[in-house]
């Protein structure tokens, strides 16, 4: 008989924690030590919103005893990939890895499809921002929105009470768009101060250049008085890191490729972020390429040279700036989850703080507890991110500090937020912008 005549078994279907490397998937050996560290267990003491929970459920869907219902999606959305866990956990268990596959197998599995929630990931993570000019564009109808008055005149006017209380709330959180992008202010390569020790490239983000392009020029004035030429093209893209915590591997491996492209890693001696969302992420693209035999091992060299800004001044040694901005300030430092739990980076901040003359640093009770920001959790789980966030603004309040510094955008942000929904006169701004300022100041 023919084997064509033969019905044939359809291919079984891809999934990305069945097909996950299961030395990662039977890590966890159920201790409970993370469970403290938790934000989400903290808040209702359930254990499927603990790490623990959580990884017994991705378990039972690689092992097959489980289908990835919409309980399940709903639980991965609702941990906020703080990975606190990941630093808590005595195993070594790569919760960062697991949680990535789980919300990939959540898309894939369609259980959360609705008209309008794909129209938004078409929009946001589809097209928007997979295309910088596109994300430009949105940031420049935004900057006209806000210094023509009209934002000033619509909250004002009391029309804004009109709407559902949901787009009052995200209303209120739309960021100030700086007046220039990064191209405007930062010149496609910077030659050091002095004499040129390194040759490094600055990514100046997506989000991060339409919100903080002055972070990024700050970042390039610090590198070049610490002796690196600095390499900053105009035309930057994502780094995908939005991508893959949102479930869209095969776009975040699209953006990596493009990365590497345009960022040869054989030709810097560092490629700086200064976003630490993004940094935890750009740091494992060749865990994301591994079975791409054309990027996979440029990969490997891309990771090796990633740097925090942080990370990378503390390797070189900083040099000291003569005098402080304004003399006699105190600041406090939130660690951004994913530089301390996702980066290990802890000292290297602080040890930018306290670089600069005249500033002194307080501790920050709590300082590694998510402040609720955590990519866009703060836009999706709304209650819970407004929680962290209440308990972030009181521990910031015992310090009574001036400045709250902290590395990343979506920190930033939300503390901003949180500061002036309490109307706190406090500054929040990022580390590297501290000490730009010293430096300013410094003939
Ligand atoms: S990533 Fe954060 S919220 Fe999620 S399980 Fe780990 S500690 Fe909990
Ligand atoms: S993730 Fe780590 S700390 Fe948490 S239960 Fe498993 S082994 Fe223990």
């Amino acid at each position: 008989m023919s084997t064509s005549t033969l019905p044939t078994k359809p291919p079984a279907a891809h999934s990305h924690l069945k097909d996950l490397d299961y030395s990662v998937v039977q890590q966890c050996m159920h201790c409970g030590l993370c469970l403290p560290t938790c934000p989400t267990y903290d808040a209702t003491k359930l254990e499927r919103n603990s790490p623990r929970g959580r990884i017994s459920l991705m378990r039972a869907i690689a092992d097959g005893r489980l289908e990835a219902t919409k309980t399940f999606a709903d639980e991965m959305y609702f941990c906020l990939g703080c990975l606190a866990c990941m630093t808590a956990c005595p195993a070594g268990v790569n919760y960062a890895e697991l949680f990535e596959h789980a919300r990939a197998e959540a898309e894939q599995s369609g259980v959360l499809k609705s008209p309008e929630r794909s129209l938004l990931r078409a929009f946001t993570l589809r097209w928007l921002f997979m295309d910088q000019n596109r994300l430009q564009m949105v940031g420049f109808a935004m900057r006209l929105y806000q210094q023509l008055g009209l934002q000033s005149l619509l909250r004002a006017s009391g029309f804004l009470k009109l709407l559902p209380r949901r787009l009052q709330e995200l209303e209120a959180m739309t960021p100030p768009v700086q007046p220039g992008f990064s191209s405007d202010l930062i010149s496609p390569v910077t030659s050091a101060v002095g004499p040129k020790k390194y040759r490094v490239a600055v990514l100046t983000g997506c989000a991060q250049d339409i919100i903080f392009s002055d972070v990024n020029r700050d970042t390039v004035e610090v590198l070049a008085r610490n002796g690196c030429e600095v390499v900053t093209p105009p035309d930057q893209l994502c780094c995908g890191s939005l991508h893959a915590h949102n479930g869209e591997w095969e776009m975040a491996q699209q953006l990596a490729r493009k990365q590497i492209d345009q960022f040869p890693p054989e030709q810097f001696d560092a490629i700086i972020t200064n976003a630490a969302g993004c940094g935890s992420h750009l740091k494992h693209y060749a865990k994301l390429l591994e079975h791409d035999a054309a990027y996979h091992h440029r990969a490997e060299l891309w990771d090796k040279k990633l740097k925090d800004i942080h990370e990378w001044l503390a390797q070189i040694g900083i040099v000291p700036p003569d005098s402080a901005g304004v003399p006699g300030q105190t600041v406090t430092y939130h660690e951004a989850c994913h530089l301390c739990h996702g980066q290990k980076i802890t000292a290297q901040p602080r040890q930018v703080l306290r670089a600069i003359p005249n500033l002194t640093l307080v501790e920050l009770p709590e300082s590694t507890w998510c402040c609720g920001s955590a990519g866009i959790y703060n836009l999706i789980q709304p209650e819970m991110a407004g929680e962290l966030l209440d308990r972030k603004i009181k521990h910031i309040k015992t310090t009574q500090a001036t400045i709250v510094a902290t590395g990343n955008p979506g920190c930033l942000l939300q503390i901003i937020n949180g500061a002036r929904s309490q109307n706190l006169p406090l500054r929040v701004v990022h580390p590297i912008t501290l000490l730009a300022e010293a430096y300013r100041k410094t003939p």
